[in-house]
């Protein structure tokens, strides 16, 4: 289908994993795909990838996140849909006793403070539009906790859900809606370096899922597009869960 027919999307972390996936089905279903990231290598070769528009980004960094948003208006005259949804997962054990300060500002800055600026930059041009649609990463984390002592990565998590609520409800008389993508654990890089480090996590993480199998990207990515369409035009302010059936079990 084409849902997104002539949507302006902006993607931040587009260069790998979920983001990747879903600029992919965004440009499939119609949309022109800004991809916003860190790496300049593989956000070109994304961008070729989608036919979209490169932009490197630091997404914890207030004029580079403007700039993303401001850059893609003055290029395509809107942005309809922003994906905000560069996040990274703490490299070492992130329990309570361990985790020093330097990491857990830097999993707050990346994570946290960066959605807080993308949907600000995002809804000033949403709000004169009148119009838009705002996905937030948050992680299944957010509403179970970890089950495997990530303090750092879980609040952020936290963070990034009760923000989209409260900005989904701000924000639903101007047209605009705002959810809260909860993924579960999903194949992509970042997930393979957690689980590099300790094999025996891995196990113990897929033994939560019933279905048995961790998502792959493109499984993310069909539920950001119906979030991103009109399909999706009475969800909004959502704990979007799409984790297998973990919040079941
Ligand atoms: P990934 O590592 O494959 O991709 C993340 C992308 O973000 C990379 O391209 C990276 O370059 C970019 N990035 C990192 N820091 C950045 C910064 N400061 N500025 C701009 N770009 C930056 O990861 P992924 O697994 O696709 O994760 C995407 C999102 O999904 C993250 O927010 C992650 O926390 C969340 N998530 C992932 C899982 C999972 O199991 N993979 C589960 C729940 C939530």
């Amino acid at each position: 289908t084409q849902r997104l027919a002539g949507k302006i999307a902006v993607i931040t972390g587009g260069a790998s994993g979920i983001g990747l996936a879903t600029a992919q089905r965004f440009a499939a279903e119609g949309a022109t795909v800004v991809i916003g990231d860190l790496d300049p290598v593989a956000g070109q070769a994304a961008a070729e990838l989608v036919d979209g528009f490169f932009i490197e980004v630091n997404v914890t960094d207030k004029e580079q996140v403007d700039n993303l948003f401001d850059t893609t208006v003055q290029r395509y005259g809107k942005v309809d849909i922003a994906f905000n949804n560069a996040g990274i997962s703490p490299a070492s054990d992130d329990s309570i006793e361990t985790t020093e300060l330097p990491a857990w500002d830097l999993v707050q800055d990346v994570n946290l403070k960066s959605v807080y600026l993308c949907c600000r930059a995002a809804l000033r041009h949403m709000t004169k539009q009148g119009s838009g649609s705002i996905i937030n990463t948050a992680s299944f984390v957010a509403v179970l906790g970890s089950a495997t002592s990530q303090i750092s990565y879980t609040a952020s998590k936290g963070g990034v859900l009760a923000m989209s609520r409260e900005l989904g409800v701000q924000f639903a008389r101007q047209g605009i809606r705002v959810n809260a993508l909860c993924p579960g654990p999903v194949n992509t890089p970042l997930l393979k370096e957690l689980f590099a480090s300790d094999p025996e996590r891995a196990q113990r993480r897929l033994v939560h899922v019933p279905r048995g199998s961790f998502a792959e990207p493109e499984e993310l990515a069909a539920a950001v597009a119906f979030l991103a369409s009109d399909d999706a035009s009475f969800v909004n302010a959502s704990t979007f869960l799409v984790d297998g059936g973990i919040s079941g079990a």
